[in-house]
């Protein structure tokens, strides 16, 4: 199976702690995650890296209004270290006329004040994206069946209007939209979060099924989506699914989840299969609370593999550096 990297710059390694309601969290998408997932398959001859080719910037900017912005205020920063954060949200009426490239604007195009520009984050969410279009790439030329796009930061938090929880362009909405001209689409999003900026991006596109299997977010990122009466919108209702699960959740209740939402995927007959692949589901993932174990992952990778229907999985959240790789390996494995 192809495996697509493109640098994931340790220069992009945010680091602050912060305070949400009573819990301190920290922010843990370190480079060591890459590490663990490059570690578990280099060792295995199954898998063939390849490198990610480069898009025109087009291809990322025109799904995302807040492209110019993120690269201006990463470029207007001195030093590596530096971190930005938007602490202004002037709300939906405010008067926009004027400076929106302003990096004081910030709060207009972030959904919070977690989520950091670094130098080098307009590189690395870029190479991000190119790492998904290039699986896309292969996926339309019928070259592959499936393929693996190690995406670093993630995608799925950002949205058409506004980024945030760690994400900053949405991999799986770029890698969607190149491929909507050869046919329909479907996207399912396993991460432990919901993926609410995916689901945005597609909320009144008929073209585009998307699924998320979750942590019902009544207690839990992103809180404001993710519940199951979000079903689409205007001319796609009912291309929409979601699947909130109680904390503490186990493998046979998730499949379950799953065959519900690989049923719907079925129903949709889909040309391509995107899908957002998060493993933070893990019983030891230090942000999650599901149950999910390390071996796990494979029947999981084999309920997708049943549809038949040339997959691309990018990759999304996963926090323990010690077992994501393997879980990587796993669930891809169901594919093989
Ligand atoms: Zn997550």
């Amino acid at each position: 199976m192809k495996v697509i990297e493109k640098y994931n710059d340790s220069l992009h390694n945010p680091y602050w702690k912060y305070q949400l309601g009573p819990e301190t969290y920290e922010v843990k998408d370190t480079p060591l995650r890459v590490e663990s997932i490059k570690k578990a398959l280099r060792s295995d001859d199954r898998f063939d890296f390849i490198t990610a080719q480069q898009f025109p910037e087009r291809f990322i900017a025109r799904l995302h209004p807040y492209h110019d912005y993120i690269l201006n205020t990463a470029s207007g920063l001195k030093d590596d270290d530096e971190e930005f954060y938007p602490d202004l949200f002037p709300g939906e009426n405010a008067n926009l006329r004027k400076k929106v490239d302003s990096p004081l604007w910030g709060g207009i195009w972030c959904t919070d004040a977690v989520t950091p520009i670094k130098k080098k984050t307009y590189e690395v969410a870029r190479a991000s994206a190119e790492t998904a279009l290039t699986g896309a790439e292969l996926l339309r030329k019928g070259q592959e069946q499936t393929v693996y796009a190690l995406c670093r930061p993630s995608g799925h938090h950002a949205g058409p209007r506004v980024f945030g929880g760690y994400c900053y362009f949405n991999n799986a909405a770029v890698a969607a939209e190149y491929l909507l001209p050869e046919g329909r689409v479907a996207i399912v999003d396993i991460d432990y979060h919901h993926g609410n900026g995916t689901q945005e991006f597609f909320d009144e596109v008929k073209s585009v099924f998307t699924a998320s299997i979750h942590c019902d977010p009544t207690n839990e990122y992103p809180y404001f989506w993710g519940y199951d009466d979000e079903k689409g919108k205007g001319q796609a209702v009912g291309t929409n699914h979601n699947e909130p699960l109680p904390k503490e959740t186990e493998i046979e209740q998730y499949s379950g989840a799953v065959d519900r939402i690989t049923c719907k995927v079925k129903e949709f007959n889909p040309c391509f299969l995107i899908i957002s692949a998060g493993f933070d589901t893990h019983r030891d993932d230090p942000i999650g609370g599901l149950k999910i174990n390390t071996e796990d992952y494979i029947s999981i990778g084999q309920q997708f593999k049943a549809l038949e229907i040339p997959t691309l999985v990018c990759q999304e959240g996963g926090y323990n550096v010690d077992v994501l790789g393997q879980c990587v390996k796993s669930f891809l494995s169901g594919f093989m």
